[in-house]
């Protein structure tokens, strides 16, 4: 396993790979900027009992983000609040819905 793709990621039935496209991090699938929704969707059912561990894969996609994105616009480059919101704001929220639903508990979880 590469730090580009964890175990499982995109290879669900009727999913497809969605996978970064490096170096502009945009969905292979999706088009849209990397993690899609496709991809939160897989990456929470994967990570549903370790999400430490979700937001540590994440945080190194996150980094490798942040480097190829400032070289792609040295001027500017991504910004560092944007791609945090990005890559690993929506971990918690996602990953207790997954395990809520994978539990079979039919309502939402609590908000924090
Ligand atoms: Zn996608």
């Amino acid at each position: 396993m590469t730090s580009d793709q964890p175990s499982s990621q995109g290879t669900s039935p009727g999913i497809g790979p969605h996978t970064p496209q490096r170096p502009i991090w945009l969905c292979r699938i999706c088009a849209v900027a990397w993690p899609c929704l496709g991809a939160r969707s897989l990456l929470s059912v994967e990570f549903a009992a370790d999400p430490t561990g979700l937001s540590c894969y994440l945080a190194g996609q996150l980094q490798a983000a942040m480097v190829d994105l400032s070289a792609l616009n040295p001027d500017s480059g991504p910004d560092p609040v944007a791609l945090h919101t990005r890559f690993l704001a929506w971990v918690r929220p996602r990953v207790a819905i997954t395990r809520a639903r994978l539990d079979g508990d039919p309502s939402p979880p609590p908000r924090a």
